[in-house]
């Protein structure tokens, strides 16, 4: 009966040192845009070695922070890579702007930077980089083309929290860089999500935006005895509470650790796949810490002789739960509605469509568990 215990592709990890920072905010004034909201930034700041951070109450209300931040308005173009999550592109849309798509690179599914220049046109204002499954893209190459074409660069760096690219931790690699605690994600807030930068100007933006465009917050009135406040520019309600600050603070303390136990899940998964024909995982540089939000692998559907909805419940019933990250945005009908997106126009992203499969990773994974996710490999290859 344990062996049918199921296994999901991530989850979350919650200790009681969590459940506690949580419930002591819940006991205090400030449920929301109170002290923690401010130490949380801080400590992400801190973290990430970049100088400011502004919370908000999830990845996606963090990329259209950043949409509205540098400016994007009707006509702008903005390059993003199809292999990511569609919030990716719809900030871009919610600002009224047209997301125009590169493809990426076959081995690592990141955003290739001579496709991005290939898409360059005077419309363009900014490229989103997605360190896709958890490995940072080039940002040597990608700052050196936005700095060519002046060019803001955003790192949509919500599979990466924790990993570096060369000597910069992720979340000081770019203009703005991106994160979503989605319980999914490495370190969550139940949802939430993060903008860090190194320009006050963008920071003082993003933070009157998720505010309603409101100049001063309840806890600037309140500190300057006043009930004034104006509304410069119309803003959302994107605030992330206190007692979420509370559990993603309490979260980020074990960041470090896990980041390394879903290196060490991969390191097995790896090695096992290093000797199976049919199965590929993706590449990884050495130039960068992995931050493994997904592992991924290619499969070669064809010659295993099974479709992929079959290994999906081939798996699923021995408790394994697949995913696929993702369906190429530009696929998604809506795109190709509104922007005359359509097949064939990222073929690196179709093809490897075709083959990818992510499969559990996640810090509380038992040795039984990885063993049984490479059984069930085991199990579906022909002569393995
Ligand atoms: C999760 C994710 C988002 C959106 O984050 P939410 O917190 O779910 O809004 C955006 N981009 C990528 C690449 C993601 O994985």
């Amino acid at each position: 009966m344990d062996k049918l215990k199921p296994i999901p592709y991530g989850r979350q990890s919650i200790d009681k040192a969590d459940i506690e920072m949580v419930s002591n905010v819940l006991k205090t004034d400030w449920l929301t845009t109170g002290p923690m909201v401010k130490q949380f930034e801080d400590a992400v700041a801190t973290y990430c070695r970049s100088r400011y951070a502004v919370a908000v109450n999830s990845g996606t209300a963090a990329l259209h922070c950043a949409m509205y931040a540098i400016g994007i308005g009707p006509g702008d173009e903005v390059i993003v890579p199809p292999m990511t999550f569609a919030a990716t592109a719809n900030a871009v849309v919610y600002q009224k702007g047209t997301p125009v798509f590169a493809d990426v690179y076959p081995d690592t599914l990141l955003i290739n930077p001579s496709e991005v220049e290939k898409k360059i046109t005077p419309k363009t204002r900014a490229v989103v980089a997605v360190d896709y499954a958890g490995q940072s893209c080039d940002y040597d190459t990608l700052r050196q083309i936005a700095d060519d074409h002046q060019l803001f660069l955003i790192a949509d760096a919500c599979h990466s929290i924790g990993g570096s690219f060369r000597d910069r931790r992720v979340g000081s690699c770019a203009d703005l860089n991106i994160f979503s605690f989605h319980p999914v994600k490495h370190i969550t807030t139940g949802e939430g999500g993060m903008v860090t930068t190194n320009d006050k100007s963008l920071a003082d933006r993003m933070q009157r935006f998720r505010n309603h465009g409101i100049s001063r917050d309840a806890a600037q009135r309140q500190a300057a005895d006043s009930w004034e406040y104006e509304i410069e520019e119309l803003g959302f309600n994107y605030r992330l509470t206190d007692f979420q600050c509370a559990l993603g603070l309490s979260q980020l303390k074990k960041l470090d650790t896990w980041i390394k136990k879903r290196n060490e899940i991969a390191k097995k998964y790896t090695h096992f796949f290093s000797t199976r024909d049919l199965v590929s995982p993706l590449k990884k540089h050495n130039d960068i810490v992995h931050a493994y939000h997904l592992y991924i692998v290619q499969l070669d559907f064809e010659k295993i002789g099974k479709s992929k909805p079959e290994v999906f419940s081939e798996f699923k019933s021995l408790g394994i739960h697949l995913n696929v990250h993702y369906i190429p945005v530009h696929l998604h009908p809506f795109y190709r509605k509104n922007f005359a997106t359509f097949k064939g126009l990222c073929p690196v992203s179709e093809t490897a469509y075709e083959k990818i499969l992510s499969i559990p990773v996640f810090p509380a994974m038992s040795r039984e568990d990885i063993y049984r996710v490479c059984s069930a490999f085991a199990g579906l290859l022909p002569g393995t």
